[in-house]
């Protein structure tokens, strides 16, 4: 994948049809993660690192990975559940899916638009190439539009219940 914001997309029409069930918190993470080095060259113009490579760009990787952000969050919703006593077993269920979805989503993506890359590593090969960069990047555009206007109005929504922004729109004629 080109830009790694447009893996997001895949988050718009899984926040529409199926609210709360996927964490986009560690949607985001796992994804940044996987395209960490990437990033960090574009960006922040660091060294090369490898883009593609099997250490973070196979199956085998991303769950691993998807592992590694999956722990803190259960950890953080057990002490939750600990300290209000009150149960969050959807948010911890969230949480997981939204790791997992974000690595295995981001490796069959990227798997379809890079010849280099090993899914299946250990395994030799790519049996996803199929060279789709612009096409792909295409259909990914539409849904990261989407969700940002699920942000905005996500954002908008909040700030409408604040008590500041309540009064403030009174005082006015
Ligand atoms: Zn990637």
């Amino acid at each position: 994948m080109p830009i790694t914001p447009l893996h997001l997309g895949i988050l718009a029409p899984l926040n529409h049809f199926l609210p709360g069930k996927v964490s986009n918190l560690s949607f985001i993470l796992v994804t940044l993660w996987l395209d960490a080095s990437a990033i960090g060259y574009y960006a922040f113009g660091l060294e090369m690192g490898e883009f593609h490579g099997p250490e973070t760009h196979s199956f085998i990787a991303a769950t691993a990975i998807a592992g590694m952000v999956s722990i803190p969050g259960f950890i953080y919703y057990l002490l939750k559940m600990l300290f209000t006593g009150i149960s969050n077993e959807k948010e911890a269920m969230a949480w997981l899916l939204g790791s997992y979805l974000g690595g295995l989503s981001h490796i069959l993506l990227d798997a379809m638009v890079h010849s280099e890359m090993f899914p299946f590593h250990p395994l030799a090969g790519n049996p996803f190439y199929w060279g789709g960069m612009g096409e792909i990047s295409l259909v990914l555009v539409l849904p990261f539009i989407w969700l940002i206007f699920q942000y905005v109005s996500y954002t908008v929504g909040l700030a409408r219940k604040s008590p500041v922004v309540e009064r403030l729109l009174k005082r006015q004629p």
